[in-house]
């Protein structure tokens, strides 16, 4: 299919046909599937909040076990060896049956640091950290954002020095997801303060269990737990866990922000179709499926989710050619960003006053929609509504995103930076 238009012809091409090896690939996940879930399967938010985390620790055990977990680490480190597309093969086939990629924590495990050592870790890191991440042992957070680093996180504060054979780490990280039931963090510190702002940074692994680290949890308003600040009070690590190299963390923070464009790109668009059905339901179980203006509005979200189809198809097409996905990734996080607090804008309209007492299963998830299944609950719903408020903040804001597309893209002046120091 050609969807031309763009400035770039090569790159607004869509040919999504998978290669057959992928296809082969894609016939064992559906046969696992089938083999392994009950017949009356509708989806993890089917299920109450208690047996759906019981699911999804038992789930993520049998991931780990088949190497889906891992798939594309070579077989040394206990993965497959196989290629990105399988994997987003593998993620469009879960998020159809309804099921997770693993727990919450393994965003910043498996798909983020596990990537980031395969790409720069010693050897001796990838030995050690790697199992320990497959088989769920450590769990990881993320510590880049400070109080006054966020959008402008080169100016991060938190120091690390050598000392003997450690760094030594003083300074507060905020909004660490996770950080309370973590065992280990991924660091950005200042380790050159002579270097300009984006050279003198190094990423480091540090344990969070230790006298010099303090975690403290705060509460989002969806009602979550979710975040904290992280102190480091002369907390310290080993010499050797800076991954990349000393005062390269930049680069190496960078690669890691990259590593999960090609997988929501494959499966947002399932996740958003299905909400927008769950949607549609809601209308009609509070009679407003014939109300001409609430019945526009979802023909608004349902062509949105198409739209974002088609981008998906064209980051998917751009990995099928081998290609970075380039400024594609900021269009689709600024897409799927906005459009998500419209169409729960909706959802509280359609509800009206029962959105302000939240009855049902809350959503299990910090990130996107409620789990596929879930039922039309108001605590869903509203939960969600709150929770998509956030989407339009981490990974980039939106002002940023409009930022590097109004710069990189449409080739505009850059905006006027602050003078160094
Ligand atoms: C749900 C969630 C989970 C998160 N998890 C983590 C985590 O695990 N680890 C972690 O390190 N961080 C995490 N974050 C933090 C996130 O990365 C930051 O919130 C984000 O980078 C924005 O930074 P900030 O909050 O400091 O806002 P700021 O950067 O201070 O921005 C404030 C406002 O100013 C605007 N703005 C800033 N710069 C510009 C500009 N140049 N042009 C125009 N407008 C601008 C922003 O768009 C925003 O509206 C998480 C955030 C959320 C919401």
């Amino acid at each position: 299919m050609d969807c031309a238009g763009g400035p770039d012809e090569e790159r607004s091409q869509v040919d999504i046909s998978y290669p057959p090896e992928t296809e082969t690939f894609r016939t064992e996940v559906r046969a696992f599937l089938a083999g392994t879930l009950p017949p009356d399967w509708k989806g993890i938010g089917a299920l109450d909040e208690e047996a759906a985390w019981a699911f999804a620790r038992d789930w993520r055990g049998l991931l780990a076990e088949r190497r889906y977990l891992s798939l594309t680490w070579p077989e040394r480190y206990g993965g497959r060896g196989l290629t990105k597309l399988h994997q987003v093969v593998l993620m469009e086939e879960l998020a159809l049956a309804g099921v997770p990629f693993g727990l919450p924590q393994d965003t910043f495990g498996v798909k983020m640091l596990a990537n980031t050592l395969l790409r720069w870790g010693t050897e001796e890191q990838k030995r050690r950290f790697l199992p320990r991440i497959l088989s769920g042992e450590d769990t990881w957070c993320q510590g880049y954002s400070e109080p006054d680093a966020g959008s402008d996180l080169a100016s991060l504060k938190t120091r690390a020095v050598p000392e003997g054979d450690t760094w030594v780490i003083d300074g507060q990280k905020v909004w660490t997801s996770g950080a309370h039931h973590s065992d280990w963090i991924f660091v950005l510190a200042r380790t050159n303060r002579d270097a300009s702002p984006h050279r003198g940074i190094s990423f480091l692994l540090v344990p969070l269990d230790q006298p010099g680290v303090e975690v403290r949890p705060f509460r989002m308003m969806s009602g979550q737990l979710h975040f904290n600040e992280v102190f480091f009070s002369s907390a310290r690590t080993r010499a050797d866990l800076v991954v990349g190299g000393v005062d390269n963390g930049w680069t190496v923070a960078q690669s890691l922000l990259g590593v999960e464009r090609g997988e929501e790109a494959a499966t947002n668009p399932i996740l958003f179709k299905a909400e927008v059905e769950r949607l549609v339901e809601l209308a009609r179980l509070y009679g407003k499926d014939q109300d001409p203006v609430i019945r526009q509005r979802i023909a608004w979200c349902w062509s949105k989710v198409e739209i974002m189809r088609y981008l998906g198809y064209r980051i998917l097409t751009g990995w099928l050619k081998g290609a970075d996905p380039g400024p594609e990734s900021s269009i689709a996080k600024l897409y799927w960003s906005e459009y998500h607090t419209k169409v729960t804008d909706l959802a509280m309209d359609i509800m009206g006053l029962h959105a302000q007492v939240p009855v049902g299963r809350p959503p299990l998830r910090t990130y996107r929609t409620d789990d596929p299944g879930a039922a039309n609950s108001s605590a869903s719903w509203s939960t969600t509504y709150l929770i998509a408020r956030s989407g339009t903040i981490y990974a980039g804001t939106s002002q940023v995103q409009r930022n590097i597309l109004a710069e990189k893209v449409l080739g505009l002046p850059r905006e006027p930076r602050a003078a160094a120091g």
